[in-house]
């Protein structure tokens, strides 16, 4: 069989596969408990389900504007406002299916072949192969632990070469719930505008942030830098909708347009049910918003904790995402069940057979001295998986 060579660069993303395998074997029946995959255990709340059935029974299920209905767009920047301060127009918004979705359109319009985009690791899953699959060459800076997994402004900087185009700058991150000051992003900004390099800012965690922290944006720090920076968004996460696959990207009008033109081939709109949906989650009360946001702050308070207690294991408290990148180095090199620990995929391959918790290798996010740890499962589910892997662990 011929595959092109863009296929050919293209792995699977590793947190999909393992969600898939712990559901598989859930359904086999095995008590599986889930660290895997960052996906919030909360129902939809009620309300938007409910438009998303009134949408249905009126009818609204027929092909919508390629790049979101009106309105959605309206409430997009309507919250964009409430929240974070950042005024955009509705021509600025393009709705599509899942955040996802919308880092490919931004790192397609941006990119053209050869050209590199600075990524801080440790990164999510994503950015590599879409920045690959756009023609672009990711150019991984890593962040040190010790500096909560943030890329320094020198360390971008040193970074810099004249064919670097975009910086990918995840704040919340995934794996590490680290989120970048106010102080570190204005300098960030500055030297993007001085390079004149365009931020793909994925704030997709951006409403999940504890201990009183305040989001701060790179793009509100100025109309150079805004013009540069295509946010990206989205409600499956900060309102429990991972399935309705609704994502959004707010930028410049001219970069809208060309990401709306391409979806307009690609996808056509997201789902018009599902865009009903979004408007109410936006622009409904937020009360079961911040409910979700409270209960996942006591988790991981809860998670953090228990896994300081694990022999081997360490983590910081991550200030933002459901996520904590828990430090095994204390474990590599030892013997459990007959299984020498090189790295991170051995452990969280042997947590998974014997004590049936899924965690997922840190080397899927460029550092595998670690693994990751999501808490958008419930506080029994923690307190019981930990106990399983602090159970496995006391054998080394
Ligand atoms: N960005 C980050 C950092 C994520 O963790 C995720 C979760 N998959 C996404 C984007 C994509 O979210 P969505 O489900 O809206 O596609
Ligand atoms: N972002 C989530 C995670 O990292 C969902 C899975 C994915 O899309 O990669 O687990």
């Amino acid at each position: 069989m011929h595959l092109s060579q863009r296929a050919k660069l293209i792995s699977p993303s590793p947190t999909l596969a393992l969600d898939a395998k712990a559901k598989a074997m859930a359904a086999e029946g095995i008590a599986v408990i889930s660290f895997g995959v960052g996906e919030p255990d909360f129902d939809t709340p009620a309300n938007i389900r409910s438009a998303a059935i009134q949408a249905v029974d009126a009818g609204f299920t027929r092909y919508t504007a390629a790049a979101g209905i009106d309105d959605l767009r309206k409430a997009v920047c309507a919250r964009l406002k409430a929240n974070f301060d950042e005024e955009y127009q509705p021509n600025q918004i393009v709705v599509s299916n899942g955040a996802k979705h919308s880092l490919y359109n931004a790192f397609t319009v941006l990119l053209d072949e050869g050209d590199e985009a600075i990524l801080p690791t440790p990164c999510w899953v994503s950015y590599t192969e879409l920045i690959k699959l756009a023609g672009g060459i990711p150019v991984l800076v890593h962040a040190s632990e010790d500096n909560e997994f943030l890329m320094t402004p020198q360390e971008f900087e040193e970074a810099i070469t004249p064919k670097t185009r975009v910086l990918v700058l995840n704040s919340p991150s995934n794996p590490t719930g680290g989120v970048y000051c106010a102080e570190n992003l204005r300098e960030i900004a500055r030297i993007c505008v001085a390079h004149q390099i365009y931020v793909v800012a994925d704030e997709i965690y951006a409403q999940l942030l504890y201990d009183g922290r305040e989001y701060t944006s790179i793009s509100s720090f100025g109309p150079e830098i805004k013009d540069l920076t295509i946010v990206i968004n989205g409600v499956s996460k900060s309102y429990a909708m991972t399935g309705w696959r609704i994502g959004y990207s707010a930028s410049h009008p001219t970069l809208a347009k060309a990401m709306g033109d391409l979806q307009s081939h690609v996808t056509s709109n997201p789902n018009s049910i599902a865009q009903k949906a979004a408007i109410e989650a936006l622009n409904g009360p937020q009360e079961s918003i911040e409910a979700m946001r409270v209960e996942f702050e006591q988790r991981r308070n809860k998670m953090v904790e228990m896994i300081n207690n694990i022999p081997g294991f360490s983590a910081g408290i991550p200030g933002g995402a459901f996520y904590v990148f828990a430090n095994i180095s204390g474990v590599l090199g030892k013997n459990i069940r007959g299984v020498t620990i090189a790295g991170s995929t051995d452990l969280a391959d042997l947590i998974l057979k014997e004590v049936n918790v899924a965690v997922v290798p840190g080397i899927a996010f460029e550092r595998d001295e670690f693994l990751r740890f999501s808490y958008a499962t419930s506080m029994v589910n923690i307190q019981e998986g930990l106990e399983r892997i602090a159970a496995l662990l006391q054998e080394s």
